[in-house]
């Protein structure tokens, strides 16, 4: 938020709220002497749940107030300004209320040019038998507005114009989906119908503390709670179980309807066939890109497959096509890879989190190459459709990371080529 130069003085308003035994305080409006608002903050940053939000005072300062003594401070700024005498305090429970000074001052930013620069104060009153003892206490302020968030991922606007579903929330797809929040997705819509089972915490992002919760339930209450510039949307769903077991509303038909509805992008991380083929080819007619990613028993090595109707010649089929005749294309694994752990149903294999990963982080950056490369500033593009990722040689023993890229053209006994 910035003010206008000749602003003096004014008010605030201030979120409070706890969190981790700390206050917190977010700054929601910037008001001149006669209640006018001179500036707002982003509307997500209002939408915290605050314990109350403190009217407080703020004033403009020809330098900064050089003490770091906050009652030094609160008297210095107080015996210069008449307009601070009187201060509202808000009550914050049956014995504490407080109010916030802002002081605004020219700041050095980068050599020798200045901005506003802000500090405040926190002036807390509390009733201890019968008496009030007054505390003041300097606040850091930060800066984590969105602006903030571009000035470090320059891509991070044009993501936020951007809605991606992803499938699957397992250790590809989670890390993947909070790599799309960090680097600033407006909305990511996530399908997945397993919950977290806390044995799979050597290589999923949360631990113990999301034991037994539905995992895209998790993820997307992470989100919210941290990256206030996404939309999260989970949806709890199996896609392929038969439709006696669904309710009729719920069938995969309806759900993919829902979740695919405006998205520009499916990003795929089931790694399994039969829904790589489905979704590829939803894809291809809501005529959005595709990235689907995959890694191999052992996670000795993996698969990141990007099919965009602007950048790829050929289609998934095609890929497919390629795929069985070329064994360049085929990552290292392990054939002796699958484990069927106590308690679990289904065989896993074996395998580091750190080493599944890089075939996440690759996905995610494919999909943002995809997503922004035609405009300015946008994340360059990727020449390239297929990446393959060796962490092992034939016998197992490691390798530097290496990247194999092959661009899909059209196979000529694909079925596209004859549309
Ligand atoms: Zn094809």
């Amino acid at each position: 938020m910035t003010i206008p130069s000749d602003a003096e003085c004014g008010y605030l308003h201030v979120g409070y709220m706890r969190n981790n035994g700390k206050n917190v305080f977010t700054l929601l409006r910037i008001l001149d002497g006669d209640k006018n608002t001179l500036a707002e903050n982003d509307e997500e940053c209002s939408q915290n749940k605050f314990i109350c939000t403190l009217e407080g005072k703020w004033v403009r300062r020809g330098s900064p107030v050089n003490t770091d003594d906050p009652s030094l401070f609160w008297r210095t700024i107080k015996s210069e300004n008449p307009f601070l005498h009187k201060t509202r305090k808000t009550k914050v429970n049956d014995k504490t209320s407080m109010t916030m000074v802002g002081v605004v001052f020219p700041e050095e930013y980068s050599l020798r040019k200045k901005q506003d620069g802000w500090v405040f104060l926190m002036r807390h009153l509390q009733k201890v038998n019968k008496n009030h003892q007054e505390h003041n206490a300097l606040v850091r302020p930060v800066y984590a507005g969105r602006v903030d968030m571009a000035h470090r991922v320059p891509f991070f606007d044009l993501l936020q114009q951007k809605k991606i579903a992803v499938f699957g929330a397992g250790c590809l797809g989670a890390p993947s989906i909070l790599e799309f929040a960090r680097c600033g997705v407006g909305e990511i819509r996530m399908l997945d119908h397993d919950f977290f089972d806390p044995g799979t915490a050597v290589r999923w992002p949360f631990g113990m503390d999301a034991a037994g919760q539905l995992k895209v339930v998790h993820l997307a209450k992470f989100i919210r709670k941290n990256y206030p510039y996404t939309k999260a949307r989970d949806v709890v769903h199996r896609l392929g179980i038969t439709s006696l077991a669904a309710k009729k509303e719920n069938t995969d038909l309806a759900v993919l309807r829902d979740i695919l509805k405006d998205v520009d992008m499916i990003y795929d991380a089931t790694t399994e066939l039969g829904l790589q083929h489905l979704l590829s080819d939803l894809a291809a007619a809501q005529k959005i890109p595709y990235v689907g990613i995959s890694t191999t028993q052992g996670a000795w090595g993996g698969i990141v497959i990007r099919i965009s109707p602007q950048s790829t010649a050929g289609c998934w089929g095609c890929y497919r096509h390629f795929f069985a005749k070329n064994k360049k294309m085929r990552p290292p694994a392990d054939e002796s890879g699958f484990v069927q752990p106590k308690g679990c149903g289904d065989v896993t294999y074996v395998g580091a989190g750190f080493d599944a990963q890089q075939i996440a982080l690759e996905g995610v950056r494919a999909a943002v190459s995809t997503l922004t490369q035609d405009n300015e500033g946008g994340y360059p593009a990727l020449p390239w459709d297929l990446s393959v990722l060796h962490l092992r040689d034939g016998d197992g023993s490691p390798i530097p990371h290496t990247w194999a890229t092959f661009k899909i053209d059209p196979h000529p006994d694909c079925r596209c080529a004859n549309d």
